[in-house]
């Protein structure tokens, strides 16, 4: 049911809970004899916690991955029983909120093990994560330091990871020399650590194929219906529709100009839409169809949907409202009322990342307030 709010929204997010369940359930298939995880950081991925892990839990999704401690007190009524794992770990003084809520911390450096260890003995047994580099030089042990304490005589019987895991840096590239070397060094790892459970695939490692996949994989942006793979079809359902109103329509002769430092040029008599949706709602001044330092770079802006067919954008976005030129379009087939599809089944949410300079991740995860939010489907 459409609520009114929705139906008279001037921007507008539908959320497809039942392509978001489809594309786990691929992932999950695509990933063999390993379970997938849901990888649900920052407000799963800017769609909304509340909707998309209830969701994922129903269609059989039992680990989940967050970023940091609140986001998995948050998770945990969400998901009663599921395993909740805190991708930054723990902080000296943020130790209750894993062992309140059933937190598993993944450890990520010498400092956190020793937090870790420390908040064993005065609170008790509790489960962790491993994390050890093998490229990506961001976060995690070096293999050495992971095999040694895994050899260490003297580790503390206490210490006994449910998991260990890495990171990939290009999985995205499936012909980039580094999967292959990351995944030769978390094999040596993971020989030290035999009969613990090893995850390395995020959702681009998962396509890179079976080796990859180990006992776990954590796919994100595939089950949010992003690209994992550059330069090949995204075979992934979107999930999200971003909408926007026209405001109004003007007609701008030739030679005139239009928003701010004039930064659209019409070279023919044109039609404009002005939409309202604008940077203060993630629709980033970077997919400016003109004006915008980077535009020389990336020549083309970003492209919204209307009445069947593509529509440029042209000028700077500014915060509120930004311009699509509706020219091509039969005579008054645009008008004000109309919604403009931002990014959905038409345009998807990585072409316009690319107009950007940016990628489908940041444009989900910067999806701005203002969007009346509508959640279809289900498990
Ligand atoms: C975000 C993240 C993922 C998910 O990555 P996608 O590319 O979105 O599939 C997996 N693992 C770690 C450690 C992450 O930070």
């Amino acid at each position: 049911m459409l609520t009114p709010e929705f139906s008279s929204a001037s921007n507008r997010l539908t959320i497809d809970l039942g392509a978001l369940t489809d594309n786990w359930r691929a992932m999950n298939a695509r990933s063999g004899s390993a379970r997938a995880a849901a990888v649900l950081k920052a407000d799963a991925y800017g769609l909304g916690i509340d909707y998309a892990a209830p969701a994922l839990y129903a269609a059989g999704a039992r680990d989940f991955f967050v970023a940091n401690a609140e986001e998995g007190a948050e998770l945990r009524p969400l998901v009663p029983d599921g395993r909740i794992y805190i991708l930054a770990g723990m902080w000296p003084g943020n130790e209750a909120l894993f062992f309140d809520n059933g937190l598993v911390p993944v450890i990520n450096s010498d400092e956190q093990l020793a937090v870790f260890m420390a908040a064993l003995s005065e609170r008790g047994d509790h489960p962790c994560v491993l994390h050890i580099d093998t490229g990506m030089n961001r976060l995690g042990l070096s293999v050495e330091a992971a095999t040694a304490l895994a050899n260490d005589p003297a580790r503390p019987a206490s210490f006994s990871p449910v998991l260990i895991m890495s990171h990939l840096t290009c999985a995205d590239e499936p012909h980039h020399p580094l999967n292959a070397y990351q995944l030769q060094r978390f094999r040596a790892a993971a020989a030290a650590f035999d009969g613990v459970d090893a995850s390395l695939a995020n959702s681009g490692g998962v396509f890179l194929g079976a080796e990859y996949h180990f006992d776990l994989t954590r796919p994100g942006i595939a089950v949010y219906g992003g690209e994992a793979v550059n330069g090949v079809v995204n075979p992934m359902t979107p999930v999200v529709t971003a909408e926007a109103r026209i405001v109004q329509i003007r007609d701008v002769p030739a030679g005139g100009t239009a928003s701010y430092g004039a930064s659209a040029r019409f070279e023919r008599d044109s039609r404009i839409a002005t939409v309202a949706v604008g940077y203060a709602d993630g629709y980033h001044r970077s997919v400016s169809g003109g004006g915008v330092t980077l535009r020389q770079a990336m020549p083309s802006g970003a492209f919204g949907f209307l009445h069947g067919r593509p529509v440029p954008h042209v000028g700077r976005v500014t915060m509120d409202l930004s311009l699509f030129d509706v020219t091509d379009l039969p005579p008054g087939a645009a008008r004000p009322g109309d919604y403009i599809e931002l990014f959905g089944r038409n345009i998807p949410v990585d072409d316009v990342a690319r107009a950007g300079g940016t990628i489908g991740y940041e444009m989900l995860t910067s999806l701005g307030r203002r969007y009346v939010r509508h959640y279809v489907g289900g498990a």
